[in-house]
């Protein structure tokens, strides 16, 4: 398990294949047997620069995701994925909630109009301030969330429409090693906002181990 940000982590639950299996799927008109002479390193290699994509789909891994609303929302978009996330229509959302550390708020990008300039810190006060200020959402949000459901029994399905896009919310995560690597370059990007960047480096730790020739030759061509 990987933790992340304040309250979030990714654990790898389980997994099947390995760059074997790649291999494999690629040479099933030839004898499958690994080789074990270089070449099926290099048919990895092949395929990768060459876009010959299923062979990538016979390795598949699923994870437990924990991290705010908001970055599953933009991992949701991911339709190569399978996705089941806990129901706050079934059961009680815990009072944790993202609030950024102080040298990661950063200021509104000049140059792009969805990024922000991460590098450019503000001082120590500011920050603690700006933290202050989403801490006070974050009292009030989960104090009114209780009191709906305490006092006033109000269903869970309406009592969490309080809570903050920024509250942790909990899925697992299926995906085929592909469209994980498709994912991968996406999120891994700058232009990729910081909090999924951070789960993106999270699950590319958790992988590398099981296909390594694969990630070693997807780092290579890509830059990353
Ligand atoms: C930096 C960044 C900024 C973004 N900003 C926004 C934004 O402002 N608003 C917004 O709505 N989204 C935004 N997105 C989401 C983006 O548009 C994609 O929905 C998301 O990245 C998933 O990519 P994908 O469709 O390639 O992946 P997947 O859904 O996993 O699909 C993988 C591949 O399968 C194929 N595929 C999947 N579904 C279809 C289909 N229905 N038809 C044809 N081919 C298909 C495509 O080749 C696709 O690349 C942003 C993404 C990034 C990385």
């Amino acid at each position: 398990m990987i933790e992340v940000l304040n309250y979030g982590y990714v654990r790898l639950v389980e997994s099947m294949g390995t760059d074997l299996s790649i291999v494999r799927s690629a040479r099933v008109s030839y004898n499958c047997a690994p080789r074990n002479d270089g070449s099926d390193d290099k048919l990895i290699k092949y395929l990768l620069v060459n876009n010959h994509t299923s062979p990538f789909e016979s390795v598949v891994f699923t994870f437990e995701v924990r991290a705010p609303i908001f970055v599953l929302r933009q991992w949701h978009r991911h339709r190569t994925w399978s996705f089941n996330e806990v129901s706050a229509r079934y059961t009680e959302l815990p009072d944790e909630m993202y609030i950024p550390d102080a040298d990661k708020i950063g200021y509104q990008s000049t140059s792009s109009k969805q990024a922000r300039e991460i590098e450019n810190k503000r001082s120590p006060e500011e920050a603690e301030f700006i933290r202050q200020h989403i801490e006070a959402v974050r009292l009030h949000s989960f104090n009114t969330y209780r009191v709906l459901l305490d006092t006033y029994n109000v269903p869970r399905e309406l009592a969490r429409t309080v809570l903050p896009v920024s509250t942790y919310s909990s899925m697992f995560a299926s995906v085929d090693l592909h469209n994980l690597l498709h994912f991968l370059k996406l999120r891994l990007h700058e232009h990729a906002q910081h909090e999924i960047r951070v789960y993106a480096e999270a699950l590319l730790k958790l992988i590398e181990p099981i296909v390594p020739i694969t990630i070693k030759y997807w780092r290579e061509i890509n830059s990353i």
